[in-house]
């Protein structure tokens, strides 16, 4: 470990950005974390989220929070869910030990952000609200998502409602993507997700919303709604213009559902241990990550070219075994998806021009670029 307290800028201050930020604070570095919004968690609304707890079923996400020396934020176990069908057939998944750890995300109190904003700060961290640094002069890349690979919109609200957690699983009203609505001590987040289609991405909100309330009418009150994007791209090098990237700034983003808090949470640790040992970033995310990752284009092959049936097909195999044995059967990177990933890369491969500023990495062809006025009321 190297003994010479250093100094380092870091553009972002989400949970990437704040995670190496604390780590390196500890350690004795001189820790500056640029955060170009004037709080934490700008592009969130108190809305509930996963930390997904199955991608290493060795380790629990507990765990990772207190070997890493982070408090824990409050939070809540997922051990079920009631899943919908385009048919609207129901399941209920359930897991002995958490599949996920349903956290708020946002600027608010006892948000994912703020707890880890806290803790950077009172390790030794200073971070700049309103300062916006360019990749190019960070020591540390964790400014999150750069363009639209899938898009969201959510409402949050207060409701009376009793604790729900429901996902629907049709491409129709959620092209390539689900809708969820998660009611839990009060609070309430609705949101749909899609990967495809974005001009309507208000149709599909709206008839998500409608469909899932079909089940069950919820009552919502006080509703703030948002959209927001995620990026889906793999690469070698995690590197944005010359400099270590993390999160999803350097594409670490679960292919399948958009699960990006667990690899932004580990590759700003992974990131900061190689700042602190004098390893090679690069090479130690290769291997924690790279297989996984290209695994996970094998996952959403199969979750879009099996249309709605395949859809039904997931939600009822889910329901006869444990789900987080379940998803971890998913995110494992086993022979046959090592296989096929080449495969579908090659087909899918975007040939024409992307945003990403990545270096050597695979994405997707797009059906359309989003607009820049359309990206205007999205970011
Ligand atoms: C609607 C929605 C729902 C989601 N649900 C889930 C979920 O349930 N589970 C899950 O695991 N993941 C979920 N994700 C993904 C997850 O939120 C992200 O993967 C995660 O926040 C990525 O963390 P990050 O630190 O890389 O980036 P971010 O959280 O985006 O943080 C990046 C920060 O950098 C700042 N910044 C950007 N550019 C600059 C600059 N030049 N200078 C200074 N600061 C800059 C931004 O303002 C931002 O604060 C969801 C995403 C969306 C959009």
């Amino acid at each position: 470990m190297s003994t010479t307290p250093r100094t380092i800028d870091i553009a972002g201050a989400g949970p990437a950005g704040l995670v190496a930020a604390s780590l390196l604070a500890r350690a004795g570095w001189k820790v500056t974390v640029h955060e170009k919004n004037a709080t934490v968690g700008a592009r969130f609304i108190g809305d509930y989220q996963v930390i997904e707890d199955a991608s290493d079923p060795s380790d629990s996400v507990p765990a990772l929070f207190s070997r890493l020396g982070l408090p824990a934020p409050p939070w809540r176990p997922a051990t079920w869910a009631d899943f919908f069908d385009s048919r609207l057939r129901h399941v209920r998944i359930t897991s002995k030990v958490p599949y996920g750890w349903f956290v708020t995300r946002g600027p608010g109190e006892g948000t994912l952000d703020s707890v880890l904003l806290a803790h950077a700060q009172a390790s030794g961290a200073e971070v700049r609200f309103r300062s916006r640094l360019e990749p190019k002069a960070a020591g540390l890349v964790a400014t999150g998502p750069q363009t639209p690979d899938g898009l969201a919109r959510e409402t949050t609200f207060t409701t009376d409602s009793v604790d729900r957690v429901r996902v629907l699983y049709d491409h129709r009203h959620a092209p390539g993507g689900y809708a969820y609505l998660f009611t839990l001590g009060g609070r309430g987040t609705f949101g749909c997700a899609i990967v495809r289609d974005f001009s309507r991405i208000d149709a599909y909100f709206d008839s998500s919303l409608k469909r899932l309330l079909e089940v069950e009418d919820v009552h919502m009150e006080n509703r703030q709604d948002a959209y927001s994007f995620m990026n889906f791209a793999v690469k070698e090098t995690a590197k944005r213009d010359g400099r270590d990237a993390v999160g999803e700034s350097g594409a670490f983003q679960d292919y399948l559902f958009g699960l990006g808090m667990r690899y932004a949470i580990s590759s700003g640790a992974l990131a900061a241990e190689a700042l602190l040992s004098g390893e090679d970033f690069q090479a130690l995310q290769r291997a924690r990550f790279l297989r996984r990752q290209r695994a996970s284009i094998v996952n959403r092959f199969l979750y879009e070219a099996g249309g709605n049936f395949g859809l039904s097909l997931f939600m009822l195999l889910a329901r006869h075994v444990d789900f987080r044995r379940f998803l971890s059967f998913w995110y494992r990177p086993s022979w046959w998806r090592r296989a096929l990933a080449p495969v579908i890369m090659r087909a899918w491969k975007n040939r024409g021009r992307c945003a990403h500023r990545l270096e050597d990495h695979w994405c997707r062809a797009r059906e359309k670029e989003i607009r820049a006025p359309e990206l205007g009321r999205i970011a």
